[in-house]
């Protein structure tokens, strides 16, 4: 299986990052991909980028070096309501609204079950993927949350980084992609990359969903006209719309 649209990467603009978008859009044309979403840590991560950074991505072109820029941000989910750090309207107008947990800026760290937290970040409507969701740290049901992403027409990420850096969570990502199989809920695999050679890496992820026989049509960016299809017919959201029409 070729995935040829990232659907997480960060830029030096989150600071734990080592690459511009000029030189990740660079390599990915080199290796064949259509693309990729600048998602970088929303403000309450201590390494991330001001609000400003969310307000003006705007000004990225929508394709550089013939790779379609997708405009986003991995926001941080911040307490077992399930809130999160950017303005609703500011996220309206993102094109890509990845959703995570980490400890650094939780609030629920410690509670034994965060199923609360992802089922309300789930019906939250400006969220689009449920990311590295497979810490064991951060516990829920895994089988009413995947059902209930696949009725809200949400994605379930499998993030490649998640086998190098997070390795205590590979097998409840297995876990997790497995129940997206059985209850047919689409999922979007990413590099998570932090610098740019990274882009486009999900090699132990494909690893885990050949083993399981995962279903081909249930990745819903193995292209960029997948993902585009799945976002704006499933989603209901309209690509690039934020963009200057300058750029
Ligand atoms: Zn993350
Ligand atoms: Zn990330």
């Amino acid at each position: 299986m070729r995935i040829k649209f990232d659907t997480h990467t960060h830029t030096l603009a989150s600071s734990h990052a080592y690459s511009t978008v000029s030189e990740n859009a660079s390599f990915a044309a080199k290796i064949g991909m259509d693309g990729f979403a600048v998602t970088d840590h929303a403000p309450a991560m201590p390494d991330s980028p001001h609000e400003w950074h969310f307000r003006n991505l705007k000004n990225l072109p929508k394709e550089l070096f013939g790779e379609k820029i997708l405009i986003g941000a991995e926001v941080n989910i911040l307490d077992l309501e399930g809130n999160v750090d950017l303005d609703k309207q500011l996220l309206k107008r993102l094109d890509v609204v990845n959703a995570s947990i980490h400890s650094q800026a939780y609030s629920g760290c410690g509670a034994e079950d965060h199923t609360s937290a992802y089922e309300a970040v789930v019906k939250d409507p400006h969220i689009d993927i449920i990311c590295h969701s497979g810490t064991p740290d951060f516990m829920y049901d895994y089988e009413y949350i995947v059902k209930l992403a696949g009725e809200y027409n949400k994605l379930i990420e499998i993030n490649n980084h998640s086998f190098f850096v997070r390795s205590s969570s590979i097998r409840n990502c297995r876990r997790i992609a497995e129940l997206c199989k059985k209850h047919g809920t689409g999922i979007a695999v990413s590099s998570d990359a932090h610098f740019f050679t990274d882009i486009g890496n999900y090699s132990k992820a494909l690893d885990m969903l050949y083993e399981i026989g995962f279903p081909e049509e249930l990745v819903m960016n193995r292209t960029y006209e997948s993902f585009k299809e799945f976002m704006e017919g499933a989603r209901g959201k309209k690509l690039c719309s934020w963009r200057l029409e300058t750029c």
